[in-house]
């Protein structure tokens, strides 16, 4: 039985260009690409977590409007994978969400570019964790230039970070990019 497994598009706490805490901006790009990976693989959930109510409310409109308004019946598909879209205030939110009473207290595992310690997860011991029975898994994506320090602290593990199998000295993807090719890595 798989673990119960979702994704998080964290705009807050996350790193600037100067390696300062700053919050980011959702962008509709990110929202309609991570949900359709998040649906194509079959997982709970993808959350959205914004600090300010402004910003969650652009990403409930957005949703709305693809799920219930014309972009839903223009284009019912989008809808589909809108469905799993939450939008929540912070990480702790996408947790309590992610696990009812009876489940463990889901885990985090964090994504970067450049792992954030000595002992990145590899996706292979990864896939077949997530093949076996245990907690909900939180698989956290970060904005701007990255999760904060204090994201990768509260994970119970980080995964490698992608890169080529001839390493080209280039790897940093976009947060799409880097979605959809670790759901395929864990569940393709
Ligand atoms: N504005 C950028 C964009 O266009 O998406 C945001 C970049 S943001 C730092 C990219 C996020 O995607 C990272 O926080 C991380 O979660 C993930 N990511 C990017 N490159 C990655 C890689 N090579 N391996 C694993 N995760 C990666």
């Amino acid at each position: 039985m798989r673990r119960k497994t979702a994704v998080a598009l964290v705009h807050h706490p996350v790193l600037g260009r100067d390696g300062k805490i700053l919050t980011t901006t959702i962008t509709n790009l990110d929202l309609h690409d991570m949900a359709r990976s998040t649906s194509t693989y079959g997982l709970d959930a993808l959350y959205v977590v914004h600090p300010f109510s402004s910003q969650r409310l652009l990403a409930e409109r957005i949703i709305g409007h693809w799920i219930d308004g014309s972009g839903g019946k223009r284009i019912p598909d989008r809808a589909t994978a809108l469905k799993c879209v939450h939008v929540v205030e912070d990480i702790d939110g996408a947790l309590a969400d992610l696990s009812n009473e009876e489940e463990k207290r889901p885990e985090i595992w964090t994504t970067a570019a450049v792992a954030p310690g000595s002992e990145p997860v590899s996706f292979a011991a990864a896939k077949e964790s997530l093949a076996q029975d245990g907690p909900p898994v939180l698989l956290v994506f970060g904005t701007g230039w990255g999760l904060a320090p204090e994201v990768h602290e509260r994970a119970a593990q980080y995964l490698a970070p992608i890169h080529a199998r001839e390493d080209s000295g280039f790897n940093h993807l976009s947060v799409r990019a880097a979605c959809a090719i670790a759901l395929d890595r864990l569940f393709g």
